[in-house]
């Protein structure tokens, strides 16, 4: 069983009609109810106007992989809780997915530890490309797939080298998108996936929801077979000792 998380700031849902009317349940109820169908995950929706910013200690300590959209209002989210996730995730207990514009959210800058500024256009036609078939992530994905209308996210895209690249994004006004990023750090697993726009439908897209499954699978904790210490500890005693006593 993976407990998974879906973090949504759900504020263009109750402020505009036409998201609402694309999202009557927010765009992270229409995730769950794909995932829902998966006997092996078990999902929970938080927000941003919950209590706790949506994720108190107990929640936050019982999920194994954290789904986040955030747009509006990445500034609202505290530095406290922000401090939290990376611990978490950097000493492999839970993995997080950035889902669209949560790529400027505070959670994955401070994760990967750049900016993530990229640019950004008009709604338009997106060839999504399946640049890495052997990935996990793209199980069940074909070469390509269309997306009818997409927020233009474009390069340059402040992330640095991801550790793998698994989907590349084409846009009809000519424009590429590193879509879909894998990143390691500490021993926690990170994924960005672009598609998400709130005036788009891509949360209806089963090559979509396939994507974001086959990323909770990716991500979930691995089960290190050591303590990860969460420190630089001093070594005291030299671990060749361990041969000597042989
Ligand atoms: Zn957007």
């Amino acid at each position: 069983m993976i407990k998974v998380t879906i973090w949504n700031e759900f504020r263009h849902e109750k402020s505009s009609e036409r998201v609402k009317a694309i999202y009557p349940n927010g765009l992270h109820a229409a995730i769950k109810e794909y995932l829902d169908t998966d006997e092996e995950l078990e999902v929970r929706l938080s927000a941003l106007d919950d209590e706790d910013q949506g994720l108190p200690d107990e929640v936050l300590n019982d999920t194994d992989v954290l789904l986040w959209w955030g747009h509006m209002a990445h500034k609202e989210v505290n530095d406290e809780l922000v401090d939290k996730i990376q611990t978490r995730v950097y000493m492999g207990k839970m993995g997080f997915i950035a889902l669209h514009s949560a790529h400027y959210s505070k959670p994955f800058r401070k994760l990967i530890g750049t900016s993530g500024n990229l640019s950004w256009g008009r709604d338009q036609k997106e060839i999504m490309w399946n640049l890495m078939p052997s990935h996990p992530i793209a199980a069940g994905i074909p070469d390509h797939f269309i997306l009818e209308s997409e927020e233009l996210y474009s390069e340059p895209f402040a992330i640095g080298q991801p550790d793998a690249l698994v989907f590349g994004g084409w846009f009809e006004d000519g424009h590429i998108m590193r879509s879909g990023a894998c990143f390691i750090r500490g021993a926690g697993r990170i994924f960005y996936f672009q598609p998400g726009h709130e005036y788009c439908r891509s949360y209806y897209n089963p090559y979509v929801l396939r994507i974001i499954k086959n990323a909770i699978y990716w991500a979930k904790p691995c089960e290190p077979g050591y303590e990860i210490i969460n420190d630089a500890p001093h070594i005291t005693e030299p671990i060749i000792n361990e041969f000597n006593n042989l």
